[in-house]
């Protein structure tokens, strides 16, 4: 296990109290801490943009979280489950496509998925082999379930924390508690799971200060993969009136994450793209490292809008390859078919 291995910090940043290094941060220009980032991600990963083949499986929710356009109470949306058939022809599509790594990823509805998931691993497995990496993206479930879904051939598991502020978290997602979804990520690493997480950008209410927050826990936490992205708001969502922070911040936050979690593996998320025609790619410049091209069928990803104006919803996720490739080549990088683990895994392993 990786939990106590003092990590490399090129800048010394994190011997800088909390205070110091804010003062760092902002005395920084966007520039700066771009070209700051770029340097260390292109010493931890070169010029490499591993991908991963996303599929959004399912839309049900039984959670209410209040930024979140598929939560339960949007009566607007048109529910939708894939069988089991639809994600193995997709994942074998996937494969014949080059991808390495898929990511599963839906809404929580805890009652019927344990057992239907576990099902559909050992099934994923048996096509697949060792050669492929499983990532699911399913929200809280019992420690036991996630055992069994390891058992049966996952291997990593994105859970943000969304916000690192306790009562903020709270507010947002009625019925839930931060400390238990810390408890999912700590149940994770202690089932061997790759662990990733992170938040959203510009949440309402939220203060430089818990951004910061947000980016030491990532730390703390040794994440090997942080996601994070702007909040947009949905309008079917009672933070619809609310309005998003400008790209940069995103940005700026991407780079500091870099330089403090050089290991990491820190995709260029979809909602940086809808934010930003260039998000993605001003992501991939700040030191992101990864990229999720959507390979949900067409008919069904359109129901998957967690925020409004998501990209890329009409094209095939198969279509998007020669899109992203431009869009890589365009800041210096290239996309990579390999697993990609982080560099972290690689060292310990
Ligand atoms: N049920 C899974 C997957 C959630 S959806 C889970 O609980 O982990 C994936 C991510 O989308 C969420 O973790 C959240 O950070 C992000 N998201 C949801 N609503 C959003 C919005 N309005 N704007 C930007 N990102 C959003």
């Amino acid at each position: 296990m990786c939990t106590t291995k003092p990590f490399f910090d090129p800048l010394h940043l994190t011997e800088l109290s909390f205070d110091a290094l804010m003062e760092w941060l902002l005395s920084r220009s966007t520039t700066e801490l771009v070209s700051l980032a770029q340097q260390v991600c292109a010493e931890t990963y070169g010029n490499k943009v591993f991908l991963r083949g996303l599929i959004e499986f399912s839309n049900e929710c039984l959670c209410d979280c209040l930024y979140c356009g598929i939560r339960k109470s949007n009566h607007k949306v048109q529910r939708y489950t894939m069988s089991d058939e639809e994600i193995i022809e997709t994942v074998k599509k996937g494969l014949s496509f080059g991808f390495k790594t898929f990511v599963l990823q839906s809404g929580e509805y805890r009652r019927e998925l344990p057992e239907r998931m576990a099902r559909l691993l050992y099934q994923l497995r048996q096509i697949t082999g060792e050669d492929v990496a499983f990532t699911l993206s399913c929200g809280v479930y019992p420690r036991e379930v996630y055992r069994e879904w390891k058992k049966a051939g996952a291997n990593r598991y994105l859970l943000r924390f969304e916000t690192s502020d306790e009562s903020l978290f709270a507010h947002l997602c009625p019925g839930k508690t931060l400390s238990k979804r810390l408890q999912a990520l700590d149940d994770l690493k202690a089932e061997g799971y790759v662990v990733g997480s992170g938040f959203m950008v510009g949440l309402p209410g939220e203060t430089v200060a818990i951004r910061l927050r947000n980016v030491l826990l990532c730390r703390e936490l040794q994440l090997e993969m942080v996601g994070i992205g702007p909040f947009l708001p949905h309008p079917d969502t009672p933070l619809a009136s609310e309005s998003p922070l400008p790209i940069e911040e995103t940005i700026r936050t991407t780079a500091l994450l870099r330089l403090l979690l050089p290991w990491a593996n820190i995709p260029a998320t979809t909602a940086a793209g809808s934010l930003h025609p260039q998000g993605r790619e001003m992501m991939l410049a700040a030191g992101a490292n990864v990229l999720m091209p959507n390979i949900t069928p067409t008919e069904k990803k359109r129901h998957y809008l967690l925020y409004p104006n998501k990209i890329c919803l009409d094209e095939d996720g198969w279509e998007c390859l020669s899109c992203l490739s431009l869009r890589v080549a365009s800041v210096g990088k290239a996309i990579s078919f390999e697993r990609g683990e982080s560099i972290l895994r690689r060292n310990t392993q």
